[in-house]
């Protein structure tokens, strides 16, 4: 799904993709796998952009195939359909049977949450001839979904009457790893899976095991385990940002930027208002820009009064309210601002770009609903690594 009725250009650096993925391999042992998460549309960014750039890496990475977590199964036979080879998990597991014919097709590897879904797939694997492996996801604090301890014993026991099911990975996910404060809870998490995997090993079924997403692997280097599973950094946000472990995740590179276009530049005279309800007036002669952005491009009205954007280099703040299709900024001590001209909401040039983490801040949020949201308008893809993509904008 993309927003095609608006004026957006939201802009997807693949080579400052490239560039995190390497950083975070070099951050963990040869022998933990960086799986990338690209679900959601790799948070906003483009899927199978993100995909093509990933896979140049390849060659450069030691030649093991990149591995991939996507949400559901119609994301992984996407990836597939883009020419990924590596394994590709799939979080949000088997949902209906739908998912399980494209996991059977496509080789994908489904993160089953309850015993009761081995079977069935089983059944499904027999019938085409073939077999499948899975992941197994256990809940060590997230209560969300997973196994806990007690299914272990009927686990061990379904697993070993089908033969054409393989466990081959075991997950789990941290509820605090960005979180210094919360230290205990992640170590507590950590102990809970280890003697998950430890009595799933001892039951004969050897896995592999993940537990660290992003602030876990940046924070917790010996709960890299088998493999990581890294999203927000990759997309160059630091989940340790505005805590003391801030430098953990210092040197990535932001992915996005998002530009609107400048639609008319006037002055608003002292004590005249703007926009819907009156909520800001001018304390004194003041310029405003006009720009071809607001809620229904997922840009919050939340923003209204609180957000900046970078134009021609400087920051300018919004005054009123953000609308469905337009917001204005100060551009006051700005001048050259006409119209045709670009505002940056997110990203931009220098030391005042704006940032994931200040944007999220003045949204109330956090980078990854930011990127989601902003992700859904019509993105370009920039860079070295976009080199052979089929398309360099996207249009569905
Ligand atoms: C989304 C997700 C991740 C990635 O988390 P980040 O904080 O973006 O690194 C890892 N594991 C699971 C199960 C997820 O759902």
């Amino acid at each position: 799904m993309t927003i095609e009725y608006n004026h957006l250009r939201c802009i997807i650096d693949l080579d400052a993709l490239c560039d995190n993925y390497t950083l975070l391999r070099s951050r963990v042992p040869e022998t933990s796998q960086v799986i990338a998460v690209v679900k959601a549309d790799a948070y906003g960014h483009g899927l199978e952009a993100c995909a093509h750039a990933l896979e140049s890496l390849q060659g450069k990475e030691g030649g093991e195939p990149v591995m991939y977590a996507v949400g559901t199964a119609e994301e992984g036979a996407n990836l597939r359909r883009a020419g990924v080879t590596g394994r590709i998990l799939l979080l949000l597991g088997i949902q209906n049977p739908e998912d399980t014919t494209l996991c059977l097709e496509h080789g994908l590897t489904p993160v089953l949450s309850r015993v009761a879904q081995i079977s069935p797939l089983a059944a499904a694997a027999e019938i085409v001839g073939t077999s499948v492996d899975i992941a197994i996801k256990f809940d060590t604090g997230m209560a969300r979904l997973g196994l806990t301890d007690a299914d272990i014993p009927d686990l061990c026991k379904t697993l070993d009457s089908r033969p054409r099911v393989e466990a081959v990975w075991a997950v789990t996910h941290l509820a605090t790893a960005d979180a210094p404060d919360d230290e205990p809870f992640v170590r507590e998490q950590a102990e809970r899976f280890a003697d998950n995997v430890a009595k799933l090993h001892a039951c004969g079924h050897k896995v592999y095991a993940t537990m660290a997403n992003s602030a876990g692997m940046l924070g917790y280097p010996e709960f890299a385990l088998d493999g990581v599973r890294v999203g927000i950094a990759l997309y160059g946000a630091n989940p340790f940002l505005g805590t003391s472990w801030e430098e953990k995740g210092a040197g990535l590179k932001q992915v996005m930027r998002v530009e609107a276009p400048v639609y008319q530049v006037h002055a608003l005279k002292r004590g005249e208002s703007i926009s819907y309800g009156r909520t800001f007036t001018a304390p004194k002669d003041m310029t405003v820009a006009v720009l071809g952005v607001g809620y229904a491009d997922g840009y919050s009205r939340g923003l209204s009064n609180k957000a900046q954007v970078q134009i021609l280099g400087k920051r300018a703040p919004i005054v009123g309210r953000v609308c469905m299709q337009m917001t204005a900024v100060d551009v006051t001590g700005i001048p050259g601002v006409e119209p045709g001209q670009y505002a940056c909401l997110l990203g931009g040039d220098g030391e005042q770009a704006i940032t994931a983490e200040e944007l999220a801040a003045w949204w109330g949020t956090i980078t990854y609903e930011a990127f989601c949201l902003l992700g859904m308008n019509r993105r370009t893809y920039v860079g070295k690594a976009a080199q052979g993509l089929d398309m360099h904008q996207d249009s569905y």
